[in-house]
C-alpha cells in the first residue's frame, strides 16, 4: 500500500521528466497527434464504407437509408480506395513526426546525460561501474526512444481505433455490441495475467543475460591473464553455466509468449465466429443486412487488435518510466562546481596563476574508504619556477597528493594554497587551466597525432601544434609515418613505442603552457637514447615552470630542488640530495640505494 502510494507521484514526475524533452517539438508533435487522429478517423470510415458496399450489392435488403450514390459500386469503392489513399499519407505524415521528434528529443537527451555525466566529480566513478553508467547511455535511452518514436504513437491510434470501434458497433446494433462485448472481461483477465507472468519471466532473463555479459567483459578485458593461466575451459564453462540459466528462462518466456499469441488470436476469432453466429440470427430476422453485419465483424476485429495491444503497450511504457527513473536519478546528482566565483563570467579568460604551491597540514581520506586515512597532516611548499621531487614507497600518498592539487577531491582537513590563496575559493577552471599532467602510461585518444597533440589546447593552430612537437622531439618519428602528423593512434591506430607516447604526452603539455606542471615519471626503462630524448624535451617543458615530480630515478631527483619524502600520507624527510643522502638512516638514502625500487 505504501509502495503504491509513494510510487504514482514518482511516475507522475518520471512522466512530466520524459515529457519535457518533448517540449522544444511541440508544434511537430502536435502535428503528429493531429495526422495521426484524422489518419484513424479515416482508417476507421473503411468498414463503414465495406458495408456500403455490400448493401449497393444487395440493394432489396436494405433497412438503412441508401444515398442514390452509394447504391453505385464503382462509386462506393472508389471512395473506399480514396479514403484508404488519405489514411495512408497522413500516416506516413504522422508517423515521420512521431519518430523525428522522438530521436530528437532522445538526442538531446543523451547529450545531457552525457554532459551530466563527464561534469561529476571524481568521487562519483569511484561509486558508480563504468559498465552501469555505459548501460544507462546505450539501453535506458534505446528504451526511451522506442516509446517515444513508435509506442506513443501506437497507443494514440490504438486507443482511437477502441473508441471509434465502440461508437461504430454501438451505432450499428446495440443487440450484437452487447453479445460481443460479453466476451471481451474474460480476454482481458487472461491477457493480463499471461503479459504479468511474461514480463517478469523476461526481466529475470534481461538479469540473467546481464549477468553473462559480466562474464564476457570480465574475460576480454583479461584476456591476456586468461591466457596465461590456460583458463580458456574455465571461462568457457563459466559462460557456458550463464547461457544455460538464461536458456531456462527464455524458453519459459516463449512457452508463455506462445501461449498468449495463440489465445489472442483464439480469443477474437472466437468473438467474429460470436458475432457471425448471433448477427447471421438476426439477419435472418431482418434486422441486420449484409452490410451491417461485415462491417461489425471488421469493427470487431479492430477492438479486438486495440485490446490485445494494451498489455504491451503498458510492459512498454512501464519499463519507460523505470529508465527515465534511472535517468532522472543520475541527473539528479550534484556536478562539479566548475565556477565558484558566480561574478565571473565563463566566457572571461581564465587568470595565470604565478605557481605557487603549497600543502598546510593536509588530511584526507578517499571518500570511498572513509576508515583509511590517506594523508595526514601532509606539508610541503614549492614556490613559483622550483622543481620539487616526491619520492617514497609505494602506496604512500603521492598520487593522492597530486589528485588534491588538481581538486579532484577537497582535503578534509588543512589547506591546499595556490599563488597564497585557498584553492577551494579559486575557480576550478582556472585551477586546471594552470595545470599540466605527464602521466606515467599516457593515454592516447583513438584519432590522429594532430589531434592528440592538440588536446592539450583545443583550438591551437597548426603551427603551434608543430612547434611544441619540435620542442619535445616528437618530428622525428611523426615524419617517419607516412601520413605524419595524420597518422592515426590509439586503439585502432598505430601502436606508438612508451618513449614516443611520452615525447607526445610532452608536446601535448607544452602546448598547454602550464603555470604548474605535474610529472609522474615512467618506471619502465627506457633505452638510453629515448632516454636522452625525453630528457632533453622534460627541460624545455620544466624551464620556467613550477614543477611536482614523482620520481623514479636518482637522475631526476638530482636535479630538483628539494625533495620530499612521503610514507604514510605525510612528509618525512625533505631537502635537497646532498642533505638527504648524508643522512645515516634516512629513508630517502635507503630508497636511493634501491633506486626508488616499487
Ligand atoms: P604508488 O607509488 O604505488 O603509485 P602512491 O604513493 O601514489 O603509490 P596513492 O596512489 O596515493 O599512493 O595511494 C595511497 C593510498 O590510498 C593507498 O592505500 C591506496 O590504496 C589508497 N587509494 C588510492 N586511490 C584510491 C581511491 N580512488 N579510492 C580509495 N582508496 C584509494
Amino acid at each position: 500500500m505504501h509502495d503504491l502510494r509513494s510510487a504514482s507521484p514518482r511516475r507522475l514526475g518520471d512522466l512530466r521528466h520524459l515529457f519535457s524533452y518533448l517540449r522544444p517539438y511541440r508544434p511537430s508533435w502536435v502535428l503528429a497527434i493531429v495526422t495521426s487522429s484524422i489518419s484513424m478517423a479515416f482508417g476507421a470510415m473503411f468498414p463503414w464504407l465495406v458495408g456500403q458496399l455490400l448493401d449497393a450489392a444487395i440493394p432489396s435488403l436494405k433497412i438503412v437509408e441508401v444515398q442514390p450514390w452509394q447504391r453505385d459500386l464503382n462509386t462506393v469503392a472508389l471512395v473506399l480506395i480514396g479514403t484508404l489513399l488519405v489514411q495512408a499519407v497522413l500516416m506516413f505524415i504522422s508517423s515521420l513526426l512521431f519518430h523525428s521528434v522522438g530521436e530528437r528529443a532522445v538526442v538531446d537527451m543523451r547529450q545531457e546525460l552525457y554532459g551530466h555525466l563527464i561534469g561529476q566529480p571524481l568521487r562519483f566513478f569511484g561509486e558508480h561501474r563504468v559498465g552501469e553508467l555505459t548501460s544507462r547511455l546505450s539501453s535506458d535511452l534505446a528504451q526511451i526512444q522506442d516509446t517515444l518514436t513508435f509506442t506513443v504513437g501506437q497507443a494514440l491510434r490504438q486507443a482511437m481505433l477502441l473508441v471509434a470501434g465502440l461508437v461504430m458497433i454501438a451505432a450499428t446494433s446495440v443487440k450484437l455490441s452487447l453479445v460481443m462485448l460479453s466476451s471481451v472481461p474474460v480476454v482481458m483477465l487472461l491477457g493480463v495475467l499471461f503479459g504479468r507472468r511474461i514480463r517478469k519471466l523476461s526481466s529475470t532473463a534481461q538479469d540473467r543475460l546481464a549477468t553473462t555479459s559480466t562474464v564476457v567483459e570480465e574475460t576480454l578485458q583479461g584476456i591476456a591473464n586468461v591466457k596465461a593461466f590456460g583458463n580458456e575451459p574455465y571461462e568457457n564453462s563459466r559462460y557456458a553455466r550463464g547461457l544455460h540459466d538464461y536458456l531456462a528462462i527464455v524458453l519459459q518466456t516463449a512457452r508463455s509468449r506462445a501461449a498468449l499469441i495463440a489465445f489472442i488470436i483464439f480469443a477474437i476469432f472466437g468473438a467474429i465466429v460470436l458475432v457471425l453466429w448471433y448477427g447471421s440470427h438476426l439477419l435472418r430476422e431482418g434486422q441486420l443486412t449484409h452490410g451491417n453485419l461485415t462491417r461489425f465483424v471488421f469493427y470487431t476485429m479492430f477492438i479486438g487488435g486495440a485490446v490485445s495491444s494494451v498489455p504491451e503497450i503498458i510492459s512498454n511504457v512501464q519499463r519507460t518510466l523505470g529508465a527515465t527513473q534511472r535517468v532522472r536519478e543520475l541527473l539528479a546528482e550534484p556536478a562539479e562546481l566548475l565556477v565558484a566565483n558566480t561574478e565571473r563570467s565563463p566566457a572571461a579568460p581564465l587568470p595565470r596563476l604565478r605557481g605557487q604551491v603549497a600543502f598546510n597540514d593536509v588530511h584526507f581520506r578517499y571518500p570511498s574508504r572513509p576508515d583509511l586515512p590517506v594523508l595526514r597532516g601532509l606539508n610541503l611548499e614549492a614556490q613559483p619556477g622550483e622543481k620539487i621531487a616526491l619520492v617514497g614507497p609505494s602506496g604512500a600518498g603521492k598520487s593522492t597528493l597530486v589528485s588534491l592539487l588538481l581538486r579532484f577531491y577537497e582535503p578534509d582537513a588543512g589547506r591546499l594554497l595556490l599563488d597564497g590563496q585557498d584553492a577551494s575559493v579559486l575557480d576550478l577552471r582556472t585551477v586546471r587551466a594552470n595545470m599540466a599532467i605527464v602521466p606515467q602510461e599516457v593515454l592516447l585518444f583513438g584519432g590522429s597525432i594532430r589531434e592528440n597533440i592538440a588536446y592539450g589546447r583545443p583550438g591551437a593552430s597548426d603551427e603551434q601544434i608543430r612547434a611544441a612537437a619540435e620542442q619535445a622531439h616528437c618530428t622525428e618519428f611523426i615524419a617517419r609515418f607516412p601520413e605524419g602528423y595524420e597518422t592515426l593512434v590509439g586503439e585502432r591506430g598505430v601502436k606508438l613505442s612508451g618513449g614516443q607516447r611520452q615525447r607526445l604526452a610532452i608536446a601535448r603539455a607544452l602546448l598547454r603552457d602550464p603555470a604548474i606542471l605535474i610529472l609522474d615519471e615512467a618506471t619502465s626503462s627506457l633505452d638510453s637514447e629515448s632516454e636522452a630524448l625525453i630528457q632533453s624535451a622534460l627541460d624545455v617543458l620544466l624551464a620556467g615552470r613550477t614543477a611536482l615530480l614523482i620520481a623514479h630515478r636518482l637522475a631526476t631527483v638530482r636535479r630538483c630542488d628539494r625533495i620530499y619524502v612521503i610514507e604514510h600520507g605525510t612528509v618525512t624527510e625533505s631537502g635537497s640530495h646532498a642533505e638527504l643522502i648524508a643522512k645515516p638512516a634516512g629513508t630517502y638514502r635507503r630508497l636511493a640505494e634501491m633506486q626508488f625500487a616499487g
